[in-house]
């Protein structure tokens, strides 16, 4: 008896190791309008280099940081959902649409850590994107809560009504993976009977953690571009995608 009790220690410390492990999940917000290779190579590589148990994809309501996305919630969210289908951690959530204005960051993480109070967090993004981070709503508090992810991206842009034709993506491979994020500190010092506040301005420094992969020079407003433009997308989107688009006549209006 002490045998087979000795034997089933391991099996049972496995078992509740397992219990209380944290789970690893991230979160991947974005417009996706639509989904393209990119977004799904940037996924993979999170997955795969940093052991992550999950990637929740998170097509943004409206971005408060862009301009307003070209097709409705309905159909990004049905894009993703076609593109990931069949993955076995890859998620998708319509956690931003029940906001039905502004999405910000902060509102989903809030959201989505309500249903998996004990996860390890991390919050993958494209490079460009990561260095606007200081200019969102409580950064501060993003910052600190997740573990960030950072995709390399050197490109230009499609030519764009939106955008200038040729504008540089802000951030490509050689930059480093560092934002300075301001802290509102107020202090307060007596002297004499007067009492003192002032305002200091010190810096959070965080540092992302870079994805291992190449360059990928495809984006979505490229995608739209040659919709527009009538040119073909086939592998620039996954196949589902570019029927669904093709279907329902997605991004044809010049
Ligand atoms: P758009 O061209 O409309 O600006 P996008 O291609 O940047 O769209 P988003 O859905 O806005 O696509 O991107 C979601 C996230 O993925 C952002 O953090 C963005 O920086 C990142 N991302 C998208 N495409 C790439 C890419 N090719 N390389 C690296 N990061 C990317």
């Amino acid at each position: 008896k002490l045998l087979t009790d000795r034997m089933k220690l391991p099996f049972i410390r496995y078992n509740v190791n397992a219990l209380i492990k944290m789970p690893n999940i991230a979160i991947f917000g974005g417009t996706f309008d639509p989904i393209h290779w990119g977004h799904l190579l940037i996924a993979e590589t999170a997955l795969d280099q940093f052991h992550l148990d999950r990637i929740i994809w998170v097509p943004t309501f409206r971005p408060p940081h862009k301009a307003p996305p070209l097709v409705s919630f309905e159909h990004r969210l049905a894009m993703v959902s076609l593109a990931i289908a069949g993955h076995p951690a890859f998620h998708v959530s319509a956690v931003d649409s029940q906001q039905q204005g502004t999405s910000y960051a902060i509102a989903t993480f809030k959201a989505l850590q309500t249903l998996e109070p004990n996860a390890c967090w991390y919050w993958i993004i494209g490079n460009d994107a990561f260095q606007s981070l200081p200019h969102w709503r409580a950064s501060q508090t993003l910052a600190a809560q997740c573990i960030w992810l950072v995709a390399p991206r050197l490109m230009q842009r499609a030519g764009e009504g939106e955008r200038a034709a040729g504008e540089e993506r802000a951030a490509g491979n050689d930059q480093p993976l560092e934002v300075a994020i301001p802290l509102d500190v107020f202090t307060s010092s007596q002297s004499g009977s007067k009492l003192n506040s002032s305002r200091l301005m010190p810096y959070l420094h965080l540092n992302g953690h870079r994805l291992e992969m190449p360059s990928v020079a495809v984006s979505s407003s490229l995608i739209r571009q040659q919709c527009r433009d009538k040119r073909s997308i086939r592998y620039l989107v996954p196949e589902s995608v570019r029927c669904y688009i093709t279907e329902k006549l997605l991004y044809q209006m010049s």
